[in-house]
């Protein structure tokens, strides 16, 4: 699933789109396509792993879940789940979720919670994890309403940068160590941006899809972990597990 750097880099890739009139639009989603015609893109911005493509009175939201895909300019040889066409090239989505909404998405979006924003706040994000304090914090940073745009990869690297195991409680983890994980979680998700930008993003992996631990030599566990059962990469010796 793509994180939230890579529908920022998604975002970029997508903005000479901004302004343009949508000629045409198609697709299998179970949507009105008849609310695009003759709309011109106001804006394009994201939460977390959502892309948000905003007209005037409407907004429609693109999430890639799982096995989303993209094309620009490009088609596959299946069908989109949305096709906005323009006079001059298209933008074609695969599979994932699309929604229509006309609500503002200042109104409904929390850009507090979205790691990769200037507005996100470390200190809510404590707030907010203070009222979870008996979950583990492999759950907690694949929460979208405090960490939106974590995902697998950001949550293995950021609690191993943090010497921190993944099956640590929330609230058994001392304040400075979180507030560690939570910069990590931060800084992490930028250099993530900026390697997946360069093409260097698994080079700089250091715990996820790792074999060896490279600060101690010693194997690099994967588990399935948490509620949420998703994977994640770790050293038994050097992230700590506070009892
Ligand atoms: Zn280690």
């Amino acid at each position: 699933m793509p994180e939230g750097p890579s529908i920022i880099l998604l975002k970029e890739a997508i903005q000479s789109f901004k302004g343009k009139k949508i000629v045409k639009a198609e697709g299998y989603a179970k949507i009105d396509f008849s609310v695009f015609s003759n709309k011109k893109i106001k804006e394009i911005k994201t939460w977390g792993k959502h892309l948000l493509i905003c007209f005037d009175d409407f907004f429609v939201r693109v999430h890639l879940l799982m096995f989303g895909s993209y094309r620009i300019n490009e088609r596959k040889e299946t069908n989109p789940k949305l096709s906005l066409q323009f006079s001059k090239g298209e933008l074609n989505f695969y599979a994932g979720e699309v929604k229509l909404s006309k609500e503002d998405p200042d109104e409904i979006y929390d850009w507090s919670a979205d790691i990769m924003n200037d507005h996100w706040d470390a200190k809510k994000a404590i707030k907010k994890l203070e009222e979870q304090s008996s979950q583990f914090i492999c759950d907690s940073l694949l929460d979208q309403q405090i960490f939106s745009g974590v995902g697998n990869i950001i949550k293995s690297e950021a609690l191993f940068r943090a010497k921190l195991h993944p099956k640590n409680k929330v609230g058994k983890i001392p304040p400075k160590a979180m507030r560690l994980l939570l910069r990590e979680t931060k800084k992490y998700s930028f250099d993530f941006l900026e390697w997946k930008r360069e093409g260097k993003l698994k080079k700089h992996w250091l715990a996820y899809s790792k074999k060896v631990c490279p600060r101690c030599d010693l194997p690099i566990h994967k588990e399935i972990t948490g509620k949420a059962k998703r994977r994640s990469f770790f050293c038994n010796n050097c992230q700590v597990l506070f009892k």
